[in-house]
């Protein structure tokens, strides 16, 4: 016998049924980021290894170990994305957005891959969402994307997450906290994980982003970043508060938020869900201002903000919700007799109702009318029609509201205007609706 062939440990298929959750926040998000104007990108899975080592940093767990890089046959050392700012960014250089417009603010979704240890809400193909704008140093603009996902998590029915935000300040003020951090964590450094000792070395602030509960504590009572912010840096900031208040969003100021990348100055933020579905993985999205990357990687000197946030995640959580998102057929045509005049028009008026913009399902395998029936209340379907040869002799037959209540009489050739107005009373469900 030969032998069963798997997926790849920590990538998941999602298959009918499952997906429609999926399709929900992708539309939600589609949506929402058309009204406030990002215009959606699509860059390649794969890009040149240097990228990411260059924009994400070689110090950080993304580039040091998650990333899946391999040499391709040319010799060329590649790495699957395990991020979509760097990507976007480098597509934004090369086709000299900047020159044609000062401002641009693109989405995009799509897989990233991680090898991570794998657990609930981790894993090493997951699927993020995220936007950038391009070309606005100014605080509205951070608060204008903190909006986006405000009104994103609003629009999924998603109210437990909180906003955290903070700020890094930029290559005038770091340095002092950076000093002041690295002196304050020398003296503690026994009480640090191995990883934080090797961190402190390093990337220093990366201890700040330690899960481990030691260390947090460590890091909570070390040197607050606010207090060294510049004038310009701490303007910046009060600034956005006062927007973000102007546009009724809760926040929390928590100064130990870094976030993992290096490509972060002044304004970082989280969204943290409180659901214990999500466990340690209770990072929703997040992201922040990297005005300096663009030069950085070759480019523009152009400043930008942008974010990231987890699909997986939100798809747990809309799960825990217990709603279902599974679209519910409008009609189920059953063939009552097996001769092939009634079945193939039972599949003709299936087709035909079909292109009338109606959710029709009908079984192609023939079989019983018991049997049949019993597939039309399985599929949930609003209505059933039984065609068989009485119906076609005299044109006419009966609606079955699934639900119970009474046969309503239809001629075959208006089954569709009948479906519209029973669709239109009240006491009809929604979910019946012609489609688009
Ligand atoms: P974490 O601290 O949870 O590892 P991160 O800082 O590495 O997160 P980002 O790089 O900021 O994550 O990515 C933005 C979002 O993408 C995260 O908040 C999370 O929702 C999601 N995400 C990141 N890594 C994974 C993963 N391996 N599996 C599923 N979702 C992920
Ligand atoms: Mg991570």
């Amino acid at each position: 016998m030969s032998q069963k062939i798997n997926g790849v440990k920590g990538m998941n298929d999602l298959l009918p049924g499952e997906i429609e959750v999926w399709q929900f926040v992708e539309n939600t998000a589609r949506t929402l980021f058309g009204r406030f104007g990002y215009g959606e990108v699509r860059t390649p899975m794969v890009e040149d290894t240097a990228l990411f080592v260059r924009s994400v940093g070689e110090e950080t767990d993304i580039v040091g170990k998650e990333m899946y890089t391999f040499e391709d046959k040319g010799g060329r050392s590649l790495s699957l994305r395990p991020e979509g700012t760097a990507p976007a960014a480098r597509a934004y250089i090369e086709h000299s957005v900047s020159n044609v417009e000062p401002v641009s603010r693109w989405f995009y979704m799509g897989p990233m891959f991680r090898y991570e240890r794998m657990k609930t809400g981790r894993y090493r193909q997951f699927s993020q969402i995220g936007a950038e704008a391009y070309g606005a140093k100014e605080p509205a603009q951070d608060a204008e994307l903190m909006d986006v996902v405000v009104q994103f998590l609003e629009a999924l029915g998603l109210t437990d997450v909180t906003l955290n935000i903070n700020s890094l300040g930029d290559d005038n003020c770091r340095p002092a906290y950076h000093a002041k951090l690295v002196e304050y964590l020398n003296a503690h450094r026994d009480e640090l994980c191995a990883d934080c000792q090797q961190r402190l070395e390093r990337n220093p602030l990366r201890v700040l982003d330690c899960k481990n509960e030691k260390c947090q504590a460590v890091a909570g009572a070390g040197p607050n970043v606010l207090e060294f912010l510049c004038e310009p840096c701490r303007t910046h900031f009060t600034d956005l508060q006062r927007k973000l208040g102007a546009l009724g969003i809760r926040y929390v100021v928590n100064h130990r938020l870094v976030r993992g990348l290096d490509y972060y100055t002044r304004t970082v933020f989280e969204f943290i869900a409180s659901h214990p579905a999500l466990g340690t993985a209770s990072t929703v999205g997040g992201g922040g201002r990297y005005d300096k990357m663009m030069k950085g990687l070759g480019g523009p000197d152009v400043p930008a903000v942008g974010f990231a946030m987890g699909l997986d995640r939100l798809v747990l959580l809309l799960k825990e919700g217990g709603k279902t998102f599974t679209a519910q057929p409008d009609l189920f045509i059953v063939a009552a007799d097996v001769d092939a005049a009634c079945q193939d028009a039972a599949l003709a008026l299936t087709s035909r109702l079909r292109r009338e913009g109606f959710y029709v399902e009908f079984d192609t395998r023939g079989g019983s009318l018991k049997s049949q029936m019993k597939r039309a209340d399985k599929s949930g379907a609003r209505f059933s029609l039984v065609l068989g040869g009485d119906e076609l002799r005299t044109g006419q037959a009966k609606l079955k509201p699934m639900a119970g209540g009474d046969l309503i009489p239809v001629a075959l050739g208006s089954v569709a205007q009948t479906l519209r107005q029973a669709a239109s009373q009240p006491s009809s469900p929604p979910s019946l609706k012609t489609r688009e």
